[in-house]
């Protein structure tokens, strides 16, 4: 069958078919170690499983508010005042089935054919497919690695056009792990003030900070900043709680609206348990997210010093986020491969470990790690690719 044309330039996920090729040469047997995971590895805390088990038993089974249950909302409303001290009414919330479907839903009603996204590289690998199924076009900012990743307003500037409809500021960055510091958010949003762009602000990551760094939402900054973005928030990495599929938008209430009316007509309702699951993920002690955050942490700073050691290898020390995006262009090369593709390639199918190529992320010079796995497991990838380093040059 002819598949529409929505589709056909559709790309399956980098990240996910990485891991599935890592899969695949497990269950043929070998030792594979994967650093592709995009979500924590730690099991959702007791707490918040009890509550879901509970919310079954209790018979809340059934369908919910498509934005999302009022208990819920009213938890979402209460982080924001307390953790960015914005305030937020039930109608600019909705509740999604992840942080990714409200990214989805966002795009579909804010934009028409030919309206452009402004996307700074290296970028989540969702959202240029995301954009371009809504019928939008990703206009792309090269961030530069001595600049940190981080787009400048002048580069931002120079990317309006007549149809910039939204930009995207994922801070912290999946995959850089890169934070924009307050004044820099300050100078991006005034351009988008000075050219009413809506700013799609994606704060996934905000508890996974490191080094002293500090999450600030673009959206804090002013009444007005706050009127033109919508934050992108949710449980997933925050709460170790990737499979239950709960994130959410907070923002505009005319927008709010109408992805609340797209809602009813695609998912009804985001699962009634994972629901109350989330209500006591926030409702409840704050202390296993921060336990989580010091073993990502501590982590970071023993691969990251050991990686930077490997020749080849340079890295801008990551600030957020679980990832380490080190540009392996040198190391291709040192090692015979004129790709970082083929240099990733070769790693998995000789070093036995898997990595994430850049390309996806639009950095083809770089290679993104996970650290959302044991150091055990880190320390050992890190031998291996060290020992494969060796034994090429
Ligand atoms: N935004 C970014 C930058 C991410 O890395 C991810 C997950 O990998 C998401 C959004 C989606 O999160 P969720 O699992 O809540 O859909």
């Amino acid at each position: 069958m002819k598949l529409a044309k929505r589709v056909a330039s559709l790309t399956p996920s980098s990240t996910l078919a990485i891991t599935a090729k890592a899969k695949e040469l497990k269950a043929a047997g070998h030792d594979v170690i994967g650093l592709g995971a995009g979500e924590p590895d730690f099991n959702t805390p007791e707490h918040i499983m009890e509550a879901a088990v509970r919310a079954m038993h209790e018979g809340h089974t059934k369908y919910t508010p498509s934005g999302g249950l009022p208990a819920l909302k009213a938890e979402i409303i209460k982080k924001f005042q307390n953790d960015q001290k914005l305030d937020y009414k039930p109608s600019e919330i909705i509740v999604c089935v992840g942080a990714k479907h409200a990214l989805y839903t966002l795009f579909q009603v804010i934009l028409d054919e030919g309206d452009e996204v402004i996307i700074p590289t290296p970028y989540w690998v969702s959202y240029p497919e995301q954009v371009k199924l809504a019928g939008g076009v990703p206009v792309y900012v090269e961030t530069a690695e001595e600049n940190s990743f981080k787009m400048t307003p002048e580069q931002l500037k120079a990317a309006i056009t007549e149809r910039t409809k939204a930009v995207i500021i994922n801070s912290p960055s999946n995959p850089t792990g890169m934070i924009y510091t307050k004044e820099e958010l300050q100078a991006l949003g005034d351009v988008c003030l000075e050219h009413n762009i809506l700013i799609v602000s994606d704060e996934i990551y905000e508890k996974l900070v490191y080094g002293g760094h500090e999450h600030i939402s673009i959206a804090q900054l002013s009444p007005e900043l706050k009127k033109q973005t919508i934050i992108i928030n949710g449980v997933s990495k925050s709460h170790s709680m990737t499979g239950w599929r709960i994130g959410y938008a907070a923002g505009d209430e005319e927008i709010i609206r109408a992805m609340t009316d797209l809602a009813s007509h695609s998912t009804s309702n985001p699962t009634s348990i994972a629901q109350y699951a989330a209500i006591a993920a926030y409702s409840g002690s704050q202390e296993p997210v921060e336990r989580m955050r010091q073993a990502f942490e501590e982590r970071l700073n023993i691969i990251y010093e050991r990686l930077i050691q490997i020749p080849g290898f340079s890295c801008v020390k990551p600030q957020g986020a679980f990832y380490l995006f080190p540009n392996a262009k040198k190391a291709a090369l040192m090692a015979g491969y004129d790709s970082v593709d083929a240099f990733v390639e070769a790693l998995l199918e000789e070093a036995k470990v898997a990595l994430v190529p850049g390309s996806g992320f639009g950095a083809p010079d770089n290679v993104r790690l996970s650290y959302a796995t044991s150091l055990e497991q880190l320390q050992k990838a890190i031998d291996r690719i060290q020992a494969f380093m060796e034994s090429k040059t």
